[in-house]
């Protein structure tokens, strides 16, 4: 596993491999690796000749100043998991790198994505992972991109862009890895103590209850039921939603195929997200 932290050597070690005729997997993440990323990585090996993982906290997509403060940075032990995964590249820029002075900023509309769910909530995140996500997608040059289903609009929002800009990318979502006890695995959860993983777990149930509801009551219906099951528990609700899986429109009165639900929470002060296809 080859580790890069400039574009011109990266690039440099990325086209040797293209003049080979291989095909690159890409899989961004902000480090504070767990089994969900590394599976974005086997997946990206099933379909790709060379997979790069790129390690970047993007301070842009922090709405709030705490939050890229707090956000673990672990990278010596991400490295030594990726040296044990199928991961050949590693790309760990720095914010000169990423963010040169002349580099025009993207302001793209996201029409229905847009004023919704993580968008209401975090003004500007997706603003700056579109960001990011442009320049990474401009350095690496992967035919392949590879992104976890966990963040559920975010995968809206990258294809949506991808689409918008006519980029020869293909875009891949990958399921959700879990704990076993059903917590969705998050970088964010090494700031949660036992009791509150203990408590954080009402997510889970709220998701499989929907699912269940689902068969019987309307969309609307089945929101109204699942919050008052999660006001039970101990996390704050900051939404409950149920969405179209494309344009993350809510459902009312009808049930589509692919209708997912949504929920963002906070665990004392730890914001956790979530979401499972309930019909
Ligand atoms: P992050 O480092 O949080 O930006 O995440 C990097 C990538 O890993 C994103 O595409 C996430 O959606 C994905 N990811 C994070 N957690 C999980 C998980 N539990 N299962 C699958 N993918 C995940």
């Amino acid at each position: 596993m080859e580790v890069y932290n400039t574009i011109e050597t990266l690039q440099n070690h990325i086209s040797n491999a293209k003049l080979d005729g291989k095909t690159i997997g890409f899989v961004p993440s902000m480090g504070a690796l767990h089994p969900g990323h590394i599976s974005l990585v086997q997946q990206a090996k099933k379909v790709c000749d060379v997979v790069v993982v790129s390690i970047y906290v993007n301070p842009t997509q922090f709405n709030n100043p705490d939050d890229l403060l707090k956000y673990p940075r672990t990278l010596e032990s991400d490295l030594e998991l990726l040296a044990k995964s199928e991961c050949d590249i590693v790309f760990a820029p720095s914010n000169e790198e990423i963010y040169p002075l002349d580099l025009p900023n993207i302001s793209l509309d996201l029409g229905t994505l847009n004023g919704v769910m993580e968008d209401a909530l975090r003004p500007g995140h997706f603003n700056g992972v579109v960001n990011v996500v442009y320049r990474l997608f401009d350095i690496v040059k992967p035919s392949k991109a590879f992104f976890g289903l966990k963040d559920f609009q975010q995968v809206a929002v990258i294809k949506y862009m991808t689409n918008h800009f006519k980029l020869p990318i293909e875009i891949i979502p990958c399921p959700t890895i879990r704990e076993s006890s059903g917590l969705a695995m998050s970088s964010r959860n090494l700031r949660l103590n036992d009791h509150q993983k203990e408590t954080a777990l009402i997510i889970f149930k709220t998701l499989n209850l929907a699912k269940e509801l689902a068969q019987n009551l309307t969309p609307n219906e089945v929101k109204a039921k699942t919050i008052e099951f999660f006001q039970r528990g101990e996390l704050s609700i900051e939404y409950i939603e149920i969405v179209h899986p494309l344009t993350l429109v809510s459902l009312t009165d009808k049930w589509i195929e692919g209708a997912t639900m949504c929920i963002a929470a906070f665990c004392g002060e730890v914001r956790l997200i979530d979401n499972q296809q309930i019909y």
